[in-house]
């Protein structure tokens, strides 16, 4: 066990916001489709019930449930930013990036009346090629990052070549807390093993163990993220690809049990709260990182 407080993560969108698959509807299909968000978040919020986590909510989420926003600020929570339509940041522009992300903030922020410090990207898509979009958060003024895959890659993104635990990125635009998601050597393979498919995927054991290597022998908190999605066995089944199909649909039974469980046996908090000691420079004690060397 561990007496750490770990960082959770719940990226707020639909069974059908997925990326990179014919499969799946389109945006302009999106509107016609079921809505699921409301209800599972309800679920989610009395998992959490006593805790503080964040939750990346997508502007599209925001504009449709503006009420889901306010619920979800209202329990207690920090609400940050997951990009306004769900686009891969690398198949985007830097203008379409820059109106993306900026539309989405002042979308959360009109509801809540709080700053949106945080920001990640629709599958963690901003890889070695696009890392540009770290100044173009920052000068957005997100204040922290958690878009950073350091693992193999997937669809969306991730390098191996990334930093592992959280640090401060120097940017020309100011500095950018960086929240990288948690990570392990599996076969020889760096691999994420708390998160979406992948949480559903290994089992707790192994989960457990790997949690408490991080916070007892690296002294690191773990960062974790989950989609209501991945706890509902009941949304409707795209025509996704074979490999696509495994990952957004397997363990999807024992996902809530999973979940709970997991909730109940560590400590957590939000990426907010982790990151302002060092935003308003309290606190000094993170690895500061150039972006050439993230
Ligand atoms: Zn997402």
């Amino acid at each position: 066990m561990s007496s750490l407080k770990n960082l959770l993560t719940i990226d707020i969108e639909e069974w059908y916001n997925f990326i990179g698959d014919k499969g799946a509807p389109s945006f302009e299909e999106w509107s016609k489709c079921e809505s699921r968000v409301e209800m599972l978040t309800e679920k989610i919020l009395e998992i959490l019930e006593g805790y503080s986590v964040t939750f990346f909510i997508l502007g599209f989420i925001g504009r449709q449930h503006p009420q889901l926003v306010k619920r979800i600020h209202n329990a207690g929570h920090e609400i940050a930013c997951h990009g306004e339509k769900h686009d891969f940041v690398f198949d985007l522009s830097r203008q379409q990036f820059r109106e993306d992300i900026s539309r989405a903030k002042k979308l959360l922020e009109d509801i809540t009346g709080q700053p949106c410090l945080g920001y990640r990207a629709p599958a963690f898509s901003i890889k070695k090629s696009n890392l540009w979009a770290l100044e173009i958060i920052r000068e957005e003024g997100f204040l922290y990052d958690a878009s950073i895959f350091p693992a193999v890659r997937t669809a969306g993104g991730g390098s191996t070549r990334f930093f592992k635990y959280p640090h401060i990125l120097k940017l020309k635009a100011g500095n950018l807390v960086e929240f990288p998601v948690s990570s392990t050597r599996l076969f020889g393979v760096q691999t994420v093993f708390c998160g979406g498919g992948f949480f559903r995927f290994f089992p707790r054991s192994y989960i457990y163990r790997n949690i408490e290597r991080i916070n007892n022998k690296d002294k690191q908190p773990v960062v974790i993220y989950l989609h209501p999605r991945d706890i509902d066995p009941h949304q409707p089944r795209m025509k996704l690809k074979p490999m696509n199909r495994f990952l957004y649909y397997y363990g999807l039974k024992e996902g809530e049990a999973k979940f709970r469980h997991l909730v109940n046996r560590y400590k957590w908090w939000g990426m907010g709260d982790f990151a302002k000691p060092y935003i308003h420079g309290i606190k000094s004690d993170l690895p500061v990182k150039e972006i050439e060397k993230v």
